[in-house]
């Protein structure tokens, strides 16, 4: 193994013992949760490492870098899940309805028509999320929660798409309190909405700093990048 296999693999297991211990503190099963390890801005070699150490499912922001990381790993394709978590522009979704398996980030109904019709025929629906904006504010991008059961509505009925669930992106807090507030909002919607009669299984939401809160709030997907791959340099 090489040192960067090595670190991936400890950190890895770092993060894996900080879902346990939350899932059990909530009395969940930890296999429940599953981890999306962030990539973003970390070169292929990261996500071949932290491959070799077991992890499947990566998360990535930005289009062009993601199209280059993911040609650069097409022999691990097979065993590799892609999962977009970006701001997505409407003139970008066609390379992300093609090359990915997840979108978190659908935050309006043009995007999941998009997505939907340039989807390849060849390929099972692409599963996806809507982004609902917790927090409340104008300038965060995510639907907001009183708009979220009539789009939620409208994407179910695409035929290329799979609507799994929610995800948010809550302003950052540092008590678990705090923390544990705008994922218990994210959760109450989801309950709404399968109450509705929507087959929603997954509610993505946490990150490196609220995790735990994100999980004793019900999180099936936690998207952690910084505690799996370390501090993120966009100088270059
Ligand atoms: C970057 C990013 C993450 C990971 O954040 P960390 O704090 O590094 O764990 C998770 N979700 C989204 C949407 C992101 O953009």
């Amino acid at each position: 193994m090489s040192d960067l296999d090595q670190h991936l693999a400890h950190q890895l297991a770092d993060v894996q013992q900080r879902i346990a211990r939350a899932a059990q503190a909530a009395g969940r099963d930890p296999h429940t949760v599953m981890l999306l390890a962030v990539s973003k801005t970390f070169p292929a070699d990261a996500v071949r490492a932290a491959h070799a150490a077991g992890q499947r499912a990566f998360g990535e922001n930005y289009v062009q870098e993601s199209l280059d990381k993911i040609d650069t790993l097409a022999d691990l394709r097979a065993s590799l899940e892609w999962h977009f978590i970006g701001p997505l522009q409407s003139n970008k979704t066609r390379p992300v309805a093609e090359h990915f398996d997840w979108v978190h980030s659908v935050d309006r109904l043009k995007i999941a028509q998009r997505l939907s019709e340039q989807r390849p025929d060849h390929l099972p629906p692409l599963n996806v999320c809507l982004q609902i904006n917790v927090s409340g504010e104008a300038s965060k991008s995510g639907v907001a929660i009183a708009e979220a059961a009539q789009i939620a509505q409208q994407i179910a009925a695409l035929p290329k798409l799979k609507l799994r669930g929610l995800m948010s992106i809550p302003e950052p807090a540092d008590d678990l309190a705090a923390q544990r507030a705008p994922h218990r909002a994210l959760r109450e919607l989801f309950e709404r909405l399968r109450a509705d009669g929507l087959a929603l299984d997954t509610l993505s939401m946490g990150m490196s700093a609220d995790l735990e809160a994100a999980v004793l709030e019900g999180a099936t997907i936690v998207r952690v990048g910084t505690a799996i791959f370390g501090a993120r340099d966009y100088s270059h």
